[in-house]
């Protein structure tokens, strides 16, 4: 057997991956994280494996939308590139951590603890949707 043939012999066994499932959602703007049908657990990043409880039935379910900011990195690009942007952490309600970015906040930076929602923009130069979060009102 060559080389190429091997490949595409293990192309035909492989199904897709669970981050690229993941990337699919999300390019059509329909946002899903996995879930365990066991322990009933949000699992991020996506995985074959329930990384609580080893089950393999991971499924895909619709997040709230809501967090809290963790964490914040500003960047500042070199001078006249671009303006300032964070890099934030912010943990979902259900119980997820990921990285994205909190827009709507003019100059100030996003306060660690400060309650955020998800939202889909147009990515820059027609590139799809980019998953971004914004500020909500505290109660
Ligand atoms: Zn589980």
């Amino acid at each position: 057997m060559s080389v190429a043939g091997a490949k595409t012999a293990i192309g035909v066994r492989m199904s897709e991956g669970p981050e690229a499932t993941y990337r699919r959602y999300l390019e059509s703007g329909d946002w899903r994280l996995q879930k365990c049908a066991g322990c009933r657990r949000f699992v991020h990043f996506p995985r074959v494996l329930c990384p609580h409880c080893g089950a393999d039935t991971l499924t895909w379910a619709q997040p709230t939308g809501f967090g809290r900011v963790y964490s914040v990195t500003v960047v500042h690009p070199p001078s006249g590139s671009e303006a300032p942007y964070n890099v934030s952490l912010v943990d979902l309600d259900e119980g997820v951590r990921l990285m994205s970015t909190i827009i709507g906040i003019g100059d100030r930076s996003p306060r660690i603890g400060e309650r955020v929602r998800a939202r889909f923009v147009d990515a820059p130069h027609g590139e799809g949707k980019l998953l971004v979060f914004e500020t909500v009102e505290q109660p």
